[in-house]
């Protein structure tokens, strides 16, 4: 029969943190493979940052660069340093055996020493066509990286937990004004976030409401909501010109589910300080271990400790082939 090798380091997942574990596995001489799927909720690899406009916080670049831009350099960054990608969704794995076996499109498994799992989280939209159809024109997932383009501007942020919190005062910071729309009469948030919110006077909280609609979609850009009183059961529109969905993220752990330890909220546990999983020689890295920070430069940053951690564990196990 005839085995194929086993390779020193397989990655997965193309975001950030895949592509930076990539470049700095490549420059060790793991000689990395890399699948850069589909699944982060689009057609195109290369993570959440495939759907965001322009990016003007990641350090280094004085110009704002686009989110693909950005990818695009990342990308062309691992191949020079050596990493082979695959563009195909990884469909199963099998972390029992050793080396490891990781399925993608051809029937036959790859095989690798060790893995790094990079296969980030995708936000929770409301699944509204309009807030589809208004996407980057004005219909954002994360405040932090699109909140500047509405300074001076009437927002409106979804969602009743730490993340809305977080965002609804980051906007607040920058925004003439911030509608908070919860769907019930509380929060889930932590009490420090909540107490934060409810004393900035930019923020009006509409509690038992949802939305309904993101207008308007025949002019392209956002306008405002209609919400929906739930109590009531009346319906209004608020003028907002930016709408910020925080309703939660969903890590992309189907692979992995029963496999690797996970926390209560499905992101991948990792030993503290380290990208370490529950399996020796798994390493996860990103946003599908982050659900705190979730910015591209933490995500990097991660990618880049997987790779050293992958390289120490391998020489620890006699060395990289
Ligand atoms: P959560 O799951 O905690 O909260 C999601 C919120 O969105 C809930 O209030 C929920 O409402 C609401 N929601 C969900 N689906 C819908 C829907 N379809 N329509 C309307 N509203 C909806 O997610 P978060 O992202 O806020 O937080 C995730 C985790 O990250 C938590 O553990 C959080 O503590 C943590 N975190 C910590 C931070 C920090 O410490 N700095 C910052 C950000 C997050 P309902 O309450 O009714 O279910």
């Amino acid at each position: 029969m005839n085995v194929p090798a086993a390779r020193n380091v397989i990655i997965i997942g193309s975001g950030p943190a895949g592509l930076t574990a990539a470049i700095y596995a490549a420059r060790a001489n793991l000689k990395p493979l890399l699948f850069e799927g589909f699944n982060a909720g689009g057609l195109v690899p290369g993570g959440q940052l495939m759907f965001t406009t322009d990016v003007e916080n990641y350090p280094g670049f004085v110009e704002k660069i686009t989110g693909p831009e950005l990818m695009e350099r990342f990308r062309g960054q691992a191949e020079r340093q050596g990493a082979e990608l695959i563009t195909e969704d990884v469909r199963k794995v099998d972390f029992e055996a050793r080396p490891f076996r990781v399925w993608a499109e051809r029937e036959e498994p790859y095989l690798g020493r060790s893995v790094i799992i990079a296969t980030g989280a995708k936000a929770k939209y409301l699944g509204l066509e309009s807030e589809h159809a208004l996407e980057n024109k004005g219909v954002s997932a994360c405040a932090i990286c699109d909140g500047s383009f509405f300074r001076g501007q009437d927002v409106a942020v979804v969602g009743g937990g730490d993340t809305a919190m977080e965002e609804a005062t980051y906007l607040a910071g920058l925004c003439r004004s911030v509608t908070l729309i919860h769907r019930r009469d509380e929060f889930r948030a932590s009490k420090v976030m909540q107490a934060r919110v409810l004393k900035n006077q930019k923020i009006k909280v509409l509690w038992s409401h949802e939305v309904t609609e993101v207008l308007d979609v025949e002019q392209d850009k956002v306008t405002g909501v209609r919400v929906k009183d739930l109590k009531t059961g009346k319906s209004r529109v608020r003028d907002v010109t930016g709408f910020f969905l925080a309703i939660g993220h969903t890590p992309m752990t189907e692979l992995f589910q029963g496999v690797l330890d996970t926390h209560d909220n499905g992101y991948l546990k990792v030993k503290p300080g380290t990208t370490q999983t529950s399996l020796d020689g798994v390493f996860a890295a990103g946003d599908v271990q982050d659900w705190v920070y979730r910015q591209a430069v933490t995500a990097a940053g991660t990618g880049c400790m997987a790779a050293l951690e992958a390289e120490r564990w391998l020489a620890a196990q006699g060395g990289a082939h």
